[in-house]
């Protein structure tokens, strides 16, 4: 393949943008090489500048579930910004958009959308200490929550990936605020709790974790947050920014039954516009201005175009049954990949839950950070530059989930899991 537009291109913007890029993972600094710049989309295919196609397995990073373009989501927002882009006032559709997301996810009664998913989860913590009176909060190692101060402590996702999860600009005063737990490790938060009784706002968590590559709870670990976060006063703050809409209507709270006291999202709820949302019970969202003191505000919140894409997104999720679709797909992508590595004697690991899916070139099961950090980059790379070369987008860092949309033909399937096959042999 031939990236000479997306090489002049990638030029050009270094001058003017740092690295080229407007979020870290988009350089391949981790992989190495060029960043593909992208012309369009449409399904389950994306095609760059110098006309070469690819089968989508990053989706937007995950909010397009139904792939690219998608006819009613594209028309929602056509329609609506003929009428004006922003007012900065309430419109009908927000309340729309609020009313069927309130009824997909258990155990929320309001939400209040934002911007992004690092401005749902900023919020719902500050929310949580304005509700609760208290200020610190726990988060795990290799979660990422965005980029908001607080959660740049051991943070996954890019800040791992670029050898900074917690970043230079972060004063002190602010981390001394975040106290660090181990992912799947029940025992280890009841420590940090008792260690810090009655100072402890809330715990945020990616229910099911998508910035260390996918890692899912192990049984009963969520449960036992649950019960750890009822007994000392704790709110607990699923952050389904990934798995919100994409796991289940209702997200990791209905596919494990666990219920949280504050939700946040992002990605598929905006049906790829840029859109982030916390929910909770009345009690607690009446805390936020203006009904209650805890100040959140947004020029561009709850933008007509974002409502108008987030709701034809919702509404085309919550009829037919796509999220047993996506499972099906996911978990046949998954037996072939498996198939093929393990014929072939390559050391790996995959982790599944729902559409997502991540491979892990290491021969120990990965539950938490630490065991995510020993996969062997050197393969990692070469797996992802063979399959870039077959016509195959796969996020250019380990520490990175794939995100399958509907639009995907077991026909890709197929071609995704011989192109592996072939790449095998150079691993
Ligand atoms: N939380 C999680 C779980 C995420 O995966 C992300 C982004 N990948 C964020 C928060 C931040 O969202 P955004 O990039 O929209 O600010």
């Amino acid at each position: 393949m031939e990236y000479k537009r997306s090489s002049a291109l990638f030029a050009e913007a270094q001058k003017v943008i740092p690295g080229g890029v407007n979020s870290p993972v988009r350089a391949f600094t981790a992989v190495g090489g060029t960043p593909i710049f992208i012309k369009e989309a449409k399904g389950a295919y994306i095609f760059d500048e110098d006309g070469n196609q690819y089968i989508e397995y990053i989706n937007s990073w995950g909010p397009m579930i139904l792939g690219h373009a998608h006819k009613p989501v594209i028309d929602a927002v056509i329609e609506k910004a003929k009428k004006g882009t922003s007012f900065g006032m309430p419109t009908e559709v927000e309340t729309k958009i609020a009313e069927l997301a309130v009824s997909m996810v258990p155990n929320v009664d309001m939400i209040r959308f934002v911007n992004s998913g690092t401005e749902a989860c900023m919020s719902a913590v500050r929310l949580a200490r304005g509700f609760t009176g208290k200020d610190k909060i726990i988060k795990f190692a290799g979660c990422y929550h965005g980029h908001s101060d607080s959660f740049l402590i051991q943070a996954g996702s890019g800040a791992v990936t670029f050898g900074t999860p917690n970043s230079p600009g972060v004063t002190e005063g602010t981390a001394k605020d975040t106290l660090l737990a181990r992912f799947n490790d029940l025992e280890n938060v009841k420590e940090i709790i008792l260690q810090n009784e009655g100072e402890i706002a809330c715990l945020i968590i990616e229910p099911v974790a998508g910035n260390m590559g996918c890692i899912p709870p192990v049984e009963g670990f969520l449960e036992g947050l649950r019960a750890l976060c009822d007994a000392h006063n704790i709110l607990l703050i699923f952050d389904e920014v990934m798995t919100g809409f994409r796991l289940a209507k209702g997200g990791v709270q209905e596919l494990l039954g666990v219920n949280a006291d504050i939700v946040c999202f992002g990605k598929v709820i905006g049906g790829g516009l840029p859109v982030g949302a916390f929910a909770a019970r009345k009690e607690i969202m009446l805390h936020l201005a203006p009904t209650g003191p805890v100040y959140q505000a947004g020029t561009l919140s709850g933008n007509p175009l974002a409502m108008a894409a987030g709701l034809a997104m919702l509404q085309e999720l919550n009829q037919g049954d796509i999220f047993q679709s996506l499972h099906d797909k996911t978990e046949y992508l998954h037996k072939g990949i498996t198939k093929v590595l393990t014929e072939a004697g390559i050391t790996h690991q995959m982790n599944r839950i729902g559409s997502m899916i991540s491979v892990h070139f290491c021969d120990e099961p990965v539950l938490d950070f630490a065991s995510a950090a020993k996969g062997n980059n050197d393969s990692f790379k070469k797996f992802f530059h063979g399959l870039l070369a077959s016509g195959i987008h796969i996020a250019p860092s380990a520490f990175e989930t794939w995100f399958l949309s509907d639009a995907l033909s077991y026909e890709d399937l197929d071609k995704t899991i011989k192109a592996i096959e072939e790449i095998a042999e150079t691993l």
